[in-house]
């Protein structure tokens, strides 16, 4: 199928973005990669008055590091930040989690201000800013704000976002050098969407956990930090005991829904397993480094 009809504009700057988004009152569209908005658009699942393309605001991709944090531009494509140096030195989940963010064209084209705005519940990039507690800054005729992940997500493909608004940059804070992590996800094909996906990181002391992150894609309408698995290794070391009850209480505390790729049941079980496998990877990653 084709889209329906619509305006095009592709302004020069953010300042412009807004003010087109502004004139069609809720009614245009953002175009960033196009990975998923086309297929929204060619389906005619989204009829927007207009799409506001920023793909010709050459200032909205880059990838600095910046007082502990490592910020991207929100036009920063999927392939670049999987290939990029200071990723893999000061935050290796994320590069994790982009290689296995659907295929190589679609991360040549996807961007990371894309996938977050988009909000899928089983995307990767989300449950990356859940589990090292990142954000991103939103701009909008009223000015900036900046929103954690449980300001962002709302439910499933929904974000607190108003229409007029634009992620403009998303912030992570680089993790702790020698940190393990890992981010486990069960698909039934390669490239597809996870039907669970788990984010960890683990920094060590001594034989204690001084910080343990988790967090779920797929596992509900948006991604679930699993504080309380997290403070069970805090509390008591990483020991298989520790690491299987932080995998048990993980299940507990996700209420995923049933749909036609998997049961809600099947979803919690995906989830204390890949806790498991995602926690004792981590450790090996951290043990080694
Ligand atoms: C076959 C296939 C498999 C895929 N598999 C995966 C997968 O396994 N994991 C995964 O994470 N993703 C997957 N994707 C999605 C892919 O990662 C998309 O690139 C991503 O979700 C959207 O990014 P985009 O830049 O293409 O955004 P677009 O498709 O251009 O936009 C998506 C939405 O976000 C809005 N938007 C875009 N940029 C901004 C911004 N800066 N501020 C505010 N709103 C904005 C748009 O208006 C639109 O509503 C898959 C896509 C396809 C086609």
């Amino acid at each position: 199928m084709k889209p329906p009809v619509f305006d095009y504009h592709a302004p020069a700057t953010v300042d412009e973005a807004i003010a087109l988004l502004t004139r069609y009152g809720g009614e245009a569209k953002l175009l960033a990669g196009g990975q998923s908005l086309m297929p929204l658009l060619n389906f005619r699942l989204s009829r927007p008055a207009a799409l506001v393309d920023l793909n010709p605001i050459a200032s909205l991709a880059y990838i600095r590091e910046d007082q502990g944090e490592i910020r991207f531009g929100a036009m920063t494509r999927q392939r670049t930040i999987e290939f990029s140096d200071v990723v893999r030195q000061r935050l290796p989940l994320l590069t994790e989690a982009t290689a296995l963010v659907a295929h190589l064209p679609i991360r040549t084209r996807g961007t990371i201000g894309g996938s977050l705005a988009h909000a899928d519940p089983s995307a990767e990039y989300p449950a990356v800013l859940t589990a090292l507690e990142g954000s991103v800054v939103v701009r909008g005729p009223r000015g900036e704000r900046r929103l954690g992940s449980a300001d962002l997500f709302q439910s499933y493909l929904t974000t607190n976002l108003q229409p007029d608004e634009v992620i403009v940059e998303v912030r992570l804070p680089a993790m702790a050098a020698g940190a393990g992590f890992a981010f486990e996800e069960f698909s039934r094909r390669h490239g597809d969407f996870a039907l669970v996906g788990i984010a960890a990181m683990l920094v060590g002391d001594g034989e204690r956990c001084r910080t343990a992150r988790l967090a779920t894609a797929g596992a509900g309408p948006v991604p679930v930090r699993l504080r309380s698995a997290e403070e069970i290794l805090e509390r008591d070391g990483l020991s298989e005991a520790a690491l299987d009850a932080a995998a048990r209480r993980a299940a507990e505390l996700v209420e995923p829904d049933s749909d036609i790729h998997a049961s809600a049941a099947y979803r919690k079980n995906l989830t204390r397993v890949l806790t498991g496998r995602a926690l004792r990877r981590a450790m090996a990653i951290m043990r080694s480094r």
